[in-house]
């Protein structure tokens, strides 16, 4: 167990803060890459909003991204020192609560509570001073890319991660099934999330089951119009308190239809 808290900090610091870095910058630089340079020509045609980035906002995003990483350090440290000196639920043994089945459940139920607190406390963001003050930091890339992921202002980072402490607090969750929620879920999803390319197929927002899961258009359509399109993962809620963009499915063909077309000239060859 850790002598004391600060003690714990001094020493964990240096480590997590190369790796907070490490583990957002390289997979985002990559993307972003990736999407704008290196295979332009495939993803140009699945580019969300057409014109280009602005490179004012993309360097907005990066530096904002790089303070909330570094905010990160402390938050992440702390959840650090609480498995450590058994103070969180995080468990161990695999078999504690029946094995496996519960591993896949607490993973579902993990992105499912998030998911409701994302919710909320994005409306929340968005009434009029908390919009003024804190979230309009978020929103500065109405066309937003991988970096824009964690551009918070620090007020935002602070409350929308206070949720990690308070899970770990209230739910036994298996290291496996935190960190395939932390980096699967948080990290790369913010990444889809923002991609400001659509990747996903056609059929994605008709199939009865997989309409309910968010694409990079759904969010890209959050940064564009501001009011609809709050949910994280899922639109259940959006659905369910009609801040669903009526457009979406629409949007979401119309940014496809470019590759429809490309398909269509090369089978007529
Ligand atoms: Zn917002
Ligand atoms: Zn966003």
């Amino acid at each position: 167990m850790p002598e004391n808290f600060f003690k714990f900090i001094i020493l964990e610091f240096p480590l997590e803060l190369v790796t907070r870095f490490l583990v957002f910058f390289v997979p985002a630089t990559l993307i972003y890459l990736t999407t704008t340079k290196w295979l332009k020509n495939y993803f140009a045609a699945r580019k969300i909003q057409k014109k280009g980035f602005l490179q004012s906002k993309v360097k907005h995003d990066i530096i904002w991204s790089a303070v909330n990483r570094f905010i990160l350090t402390f938050v992440t440290i702390g959840i650090a020192w609480a498995v450590a000196g058994n103070y969180s639920l995080i468990y161990t043994d695999i078999n504690k609560f029946g094995g496996i089945w519960y591993l896949v459940f607490s993973l579902v139920l993990v992105f499912l509570i998030h998911d409701t607190y994302f919710y909320f406390f994005h409306r929340m963001m968005h009434t009029r001073l908390l919009m003024k003050h804190v979230h309009r930091l978020h929103h500065n890339s109405t066309d937003p890319t991988p970096f824009t992921g964690y551009a918070f202002h620090p007020w935002e980072t602070v409350i929308e991660f206070a949720f990690l402490p308070l899970i770990i607090s209230i739910i036994p969750l298996h290291p496996i099934v935190f960190a395939i929620w932390q980096f699967g879920g948080i990290l790369l999803f913010s990444m889809y999330a923002h991609l400001g390319f659509e990747i996903m197929p056609k059929w994605w927002v008709t199939n009865p089951v997989t309409k309910y899961f968010n694409t990079p258009t759904n969010h890209n359509m959050h940064h564009a119009k501001f009011n609809y399109n709050y949910g994280l993962y899922f639109n259940f809620w959006d659905r369910i308190f009609k801040t669903h963009h009526v457009d979406y499915e629409k949007t979401f063909l119309e940014v496809l239809k470019p590759i429809e077309v490309a398909v269509q000239t090369s089978e007529e060859r």
